[in-house]
């Protein structure tokens, strides 16, 4: 026996939690929504976890970042999903999926089934053990992926006071860790693969402007190498970690970010998968036409640039999430999803965001002396395609989204280096 809803939500993230909110605007009905999530809590930012809810004093705590906060909307705690008649099953995993069937099984043994399914499931931190490290089950050494993992970080920071950490990853996990570390007290010691930290995005001259400023905290960085071994005491603690350049680090703490996997095994061999996500069209819709995916676990094609993309930040999952409500409920009126992609990160007092494509030729622009605004275009055969800016206002990045939509065609180099953020104001 088991219940029938129009519509079942697998996932309760934040893609979960702004696809509610737009199922309600788009009236939905009491009883026809249905969230199952393995999380014991309502859907919430997930940004908010290395960032505010590290903080030593007066962390940010649940309810205050539940969704949809993070857009500057409404705040949907459990008691909002129970009054807009939608139910949220917590605590509960989605065990099996029969997407022919349109029916689902629960791990409390509940078949459900359902007429449209939305895939929110994210992803999932990847392991050490993924790259031949055994003991990362240690207490002492952490991921951060959901609220358990930040509940446990935030534990062992409390312990480790004046201690030492050891950063494995140079991404966005380990720089915005690192930096709640170092307000934490605590000696960090980042230890990067690459040449430089946030290497996918950032080009040198950014990333030596922060790795200099966490340098001036006392975050010490070890490039070119990987870690191949912990030591452990008596009571299975990790006390050092071993690197392969030969390097050995002494750790009361370890923070592992080294990237994540989208959670798509209840779906292969059932919907087509692509770049590691499930593929869904411009109206986020799978290869099933009932089942939609969104957030994290979606490969969507980018319209501005022609090309299937996977992309693992919190503005797509947001707005993936409308979208995809909206061919649902309003196909005849939803056009084309046209995104353009947005990142950005906080770590001190730094603020960050950066819109389109980063490939082609950089310039940069900006006091990259004092720190303050500062930034840096790419250009592709002759047109802008990215802009990166640190320290604007709310205006000045409204700005450079819209510039960066339409791909203005830059004629010289040296003139966009001279105009820097004025450029994007003229288009
Ligand atoms: P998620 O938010 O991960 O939600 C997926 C949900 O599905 C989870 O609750 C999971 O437990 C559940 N689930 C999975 N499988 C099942 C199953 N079988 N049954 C039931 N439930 C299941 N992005 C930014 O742009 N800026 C930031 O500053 C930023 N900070 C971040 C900080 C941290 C610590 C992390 C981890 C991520 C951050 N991100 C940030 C990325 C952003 O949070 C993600 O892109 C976003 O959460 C993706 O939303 P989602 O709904 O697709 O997945
Ligand atoms: P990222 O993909 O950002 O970074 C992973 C880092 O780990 C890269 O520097 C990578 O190096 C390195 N790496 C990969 N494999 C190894 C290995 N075996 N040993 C050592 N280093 C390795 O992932 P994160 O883990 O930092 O973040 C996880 C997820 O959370 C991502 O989806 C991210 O987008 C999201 N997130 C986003 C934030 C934001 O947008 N502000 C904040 C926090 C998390 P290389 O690049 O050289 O491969």
């Amino acid at each position: 026996m088991g219940r029938a809803f129009v519509y079942v939500i697998v996932g309760g993230g934040v893609a979960a939690g702004y696809a509610a909110l737009e199922f309600t605007r788009k009236g939905v009905s009491d009883g026809e929504l249905c969230i199952i999530s393995d999380e014991p809590v309502a859907p919430y930012e997930r940004p908010a976890l290395s960032k505010g809810f590290l903080l030593p004093e007066d962390p940010t705590r649940l309810p205050s970042f539940h969704t949809c906060v993070g857009a500057n909307d409404e705040i949907l705690t459990p008691k909002w999903y129970k009054e807009h008649g939608i139910e949220l099953v917590l605590g509960t995993r989605v065990k099996s999926v029969d997407a022919r069937r349109l029916t689902l099984v629960t791990s409390t043994g509940e078949t459900i089934t359902y007429n449209f399914l939305i895939i929110a499931t994210g992803a999932r931190a990847l392991k050490l053990e993924e790259f031949g490290v055994e003991g990362s089950d240690a207490e002492n050494v952490c991921y951060l992926r959901d609220l358990s993992d930040a509940d446990r970080l935030a534990t062992v920071i409390q312990s480790s006071s004046n201690g030492n950490a050891v950063v494995i990853g140079g991404g966005y996990i380990g720089m915005e860790c690192a930096a709640s570390l170092v307000i934490n007290k605590i000696n960090v010691t980042m230890v990067l693969a690459g040449a430089h930290c946030m290497a996918r995005l950032f080009t040198p001259k950014i990333a030596t402007f922060y790795e200099d400023y966490y340098m001036g905290k006392g975050v010490k960085f070890i490039k070119g190498t990987v870690l191949t071994s912990f030591e452990f005491d008596s009571d299975k603690k990790v006390t050092a970690v071993n690197l392969k350049d030969g390097n050995q680090l002494p750790a009361d703490l370890v923070v592992v970010g080294i990237g994540i996997r989208p959670n798509i095994s209840l779906f292969e061999g059932q919907l087509t998968i692509e770049k590691g996500g499930i593929k869904v069209n411009s109206q986020m819709q799978s290869s099933e036409s009932s089942v939609y995916a969104i957030g994290d676990v979606a490969t969507f094609p980018v319209k501005l640039y022609g090309e299937m993309r996977r992309l693992e930040h919190v503005d797509f999952a947001r707005k993936s999430a409308r979208h995809a409500v909206s061919a649902i409920m309003e196909p005849e009126k939803t056009g084309e999803f046209d995104y353009l992609p947005c990142f950005y990160s906080r770590f001190f007092a730094f603020s960050w965001q950066f819109y389109g494509d980063h490939v082609g030729e950089v310039v940069h622009f900006g006091e990259y002396e004092d720190g303050e605004v500062f930034g840096a275009y790419w250009v592709k055969e002759g047109h802008l395609v990215g802009c990166f800016l640190e320290g604007g206002t709310k205006e000045q990045y409204e700005t450079i989204s819209k510039a960066t939509q339409l791909k203005p065609a830059v004629t010289d180099m040296e003139e966009l280096e001279r105009e820097g953020l004025g450029f994007t104001q003229t288009v």
